[in-house]
């Protein structure tokens, strides 16, 4: 049954802490802020915002409530540095499993990620995940507006294995991750982690729910069956 089930993984927040990702770039940011501006502690501020909440325009926000003023240029530079940067990042340790158990087993994966290229490919990178996976596709790379939930890496993916396979798309955001997977008759699958940036998500409707949840990748085995 294996040989024949393909997993497809979501990157951020299925295989590692996304988190970690927003620390490490706000580190980044703060050694640039100090820099150019001699702006102290910057990355911490960023990051108390990041907590409460607070998404989109953080260095904005950051630069207004401490400088009165925004510099757009440096700002630019920010979101550059941000993106551009090699992250420190881990693998969530039973995404680390399941990865090992795929490659014991001659399994091959799929990988499905949203995001700016540079910032995905920086992490694939950084978490050595291109030799772990038999196709990699950042929906980015695939032209303006294929971003999830739009279906063209999941049919890209089909391509690539062969639509005789069964699919499972393994992946945390109930707003856009299960839609298409659905729609293409795929399985879908929940990892939901405490500490998920969309651990609290719900499907705004019933075609964009999960048909399974789990709480450990270790669990997706039994589930998929
Ligand atoms: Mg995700």
């Amino acid at each position: 049954m294996l040989q024949a089930t393909c997993f497809v993984l979501d990157l951020d927040d299925t295989l590692y802490p996304e988190r970690d990702y927003v620390r490490s770039g706000f580190a980044i940011v703060d050694s640039l802020a100090a820099e150019r501006i001699g702006l102290q502690s910057f990355g911490d501020a960023c990051w108390e915002r990041f907590l409460n909440g607070e998404r989109g325009r953080i260095f904005d926000t950051v630069l207004q409530s401490r400088c009165g003023r925004v510099d757009t240029e440096l700002v630019g530079d920010m979101v550059r540095a941000y993106r551009l940067h090699r992250p420190v990042i881990d693998l969530h340790p039973d995404a680390r499993r399941l990865l090992d158990r795929a490659r014991n087993l001659k399994l091959p994966l799929a990988l499905v990620t949203d995001g700016p290229r540079e910032s995905q490919r920086a992490k694939i990178d950084a978490l050595a995940l291109e030799h772990r996976f038999a196709s990699i596709v950042v929906t980015a790379e695939l032209g303006v507006g294929k971003s999830k939930p739009h279906p063209a890496a999941f049919e890209l993916v089909q391509t690539v294995f062969g639509s005789d396979q069964r699919f499972v798309y393994i992946a945390d955001n109930p707003h856009k991750d299960f839609l298409a997977p659905n729609q293409l008759g795929w399985t879908s699958i929940s990892i939901q982690r405490t500490s998920g940036i969309y651990s609290q998500a719900t499907a705004p409707t019933p075609a964009h729910a999960p048909q399974h949840t789990v709480t450990s990748l270790d669990d997706v085995w039994a589930t998929a069956k």
